[in-house]
């Protein structure tokens, strides 16, 4: 038999994607990826560039001219936002509170730069005054930090960020590739230097690429840089040729994702972003009670460091993470995440964002967790945990879908 003939049609499984990205895409992207490909120099593409970037100053709340979408997942927005200011040897601060805020000091680090971290565990935030204090009497050019810690469930509040960096003179770098258009973000309010985000997250467009915007402050550093940057892929002054007004050829981008990227965009400013921020922190708060209902503990004990977007959940004692994960997805379609590193086995990271954030998909997911974990013999109360997510949902005025599947 011939391979062609051995190799079926692609038939992916429609699953309930409830992890911390990718999340569920919302049909009306698919449709728009389905449109043609166009050269990436036609000028109708050139064209349509403009309304991307319009659209992303308005999601990420800012007026920076250079904000354009990166062709690659998040890890390289981190890439771009560490590698462009850093000269070697420069010295940098980087928030350290999870593996994602860890993957920048890493990177940062093969710079090489010389990387101060201020560490506290997994599960806390970092407190702004300790950053401070490790940066005072040093040239720090920028202090780093990861807005929603995806790897431990935490939001790290970005108040008093922007005055710990003024006074230390350096520019403040945020991922917010778990945050954008799922929690409350306000870059020029901020006063963020640099911040990127993920397709696949809040966004719920598919992943492979990395909204990123750059503050005039951190474009004239990098301006002024002593050697070239690094990388030649994610060197932010070549590639604004392209998304710049010259439009010079840097490299072919995703044209498809791009479309993607648009349609996501537009998605998220007819909901609004208050409206959808309100989503999320609903079906989060309704998710929180049914967990709580159920007897199961959440990882992040202070209630204010939740982020809404992931939740994470201890295992409880006795109960196999694997073996749970398997029944949800074998019996339900539901893929939800396991901890990474240090938390591996220890908690279940639990996405709501975007498109998969909906009030259908906490209750099926609730209801898909009491049966598996009954049928693992974990002690619980029958239907309390849809009962309790119910009665959260009946105490918050608004609704809570914001588009249902169709
Ligand atoms: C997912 C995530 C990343 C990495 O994104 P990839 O698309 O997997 O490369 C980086 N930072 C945070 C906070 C994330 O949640």
């Amino acid at each position: 038999m011939s391979v062609e003939e051995n190799v079926g049609e692609l038939l992916p499984p429609d699953r309930l994607m409830l992890t911390p990205g990718p999340s569920c895409v919302d049909p009306r992207i698919y449709r728009a990826m389905a449109a043609p490909i166009v050269g990436h120099m036609d000028p109708w593409f050139i064209k349509m560039m403009d309304d991307v970037q319009v659209l992303l100053r308005r999601v990420f709340q800012t007026q920076n001219h250079l904000t354009f979408p990166i062709s690659a997942s998040g890890s390289g927005g981190i890439e771009a936002a560490v590698m462009n200011p850093l000269d070697a040897g420069d010295e940098c601060i980087v928030c350290v509170n999870g593996a994602f805020s860890e993957r920048m000091a890493i990177i940062a680090e093969r710079i090489p730069a010389n990387v101060i971290r201020v560490e506290v565990p997994y599960g806390r935030t970092v407190d702004p005054a300790e950053v401070l204090r490790a940066g005072k009497g040093r040239k720090i050019k920028f202090v780093g930090l990861a807005h929603g810690e995806t790897s431990s469930g935490v939001v790290q509040p970005l108040a008093d960020y922007r005055r710990v960096a003024d006074e230390l003179g350096a520019l403040l770098v945020v991922d917010a590739v778990a945050s954008l258009a799922g929690v409350p973000l306000d870059v020029d309010g901020e006063g963020i230097d640099i911040c990127f985000s993920g397709s696949q997250k809040a966004l719920s467009a598919p992943p492979g690429m990395a909204p990123i915007t750059v503050s005039k402050r951190a474009e004239e550093a990098i301006g002024s840089r002593r050697e070239p940057v690094r990388s030649w892929y994610f060197d932010l002054t070549t590639a604004m040729n392209y998304w710049g007004k010259d439009r010079l050829y840097h490299h072919t981008p995703p044209i498809t994702l791009i479309y993607a990227m648009r349609e996501a965009l537009r998605a998220v400013l007819e909901e609004g972003l208050k409206a959808r921020w309100e989503r999320h922190r609903m079906n989060q708060q309704a998710l929180v009670r049914g967990l709580e209902a159920m007897g199961l503990e959440l990882f992040v004990s202070n209630p204010a460091d939740r982020l809404v977007t992931v939740t994470a959940v201890n295992i409880p004692p006795g109960i196999e993470d694997a073996a749970v994960r398997k029944q949800l997805l074998d019996e339900f379609n539901i893929e939800i995440a396991g901890g990474l590193g240090p938390l591996k086995g220890k908690i279940w990271r639990i996405g709501l964002m975007g498109y998969s954030c909906q009030k259908t998909n906490v209750l099926i997911f609730l209801a898909a967790l009491e049966k598996t974990l009954s049928d693992l013999r974990f002690r619980l109360p029958a239907g309390a945990a849809t009962a309790a997510a119910l009665q959260s949902y009946q105490q918050t005025s608004q609704p809570a879908l914001a588009g249902s599947r169709k």
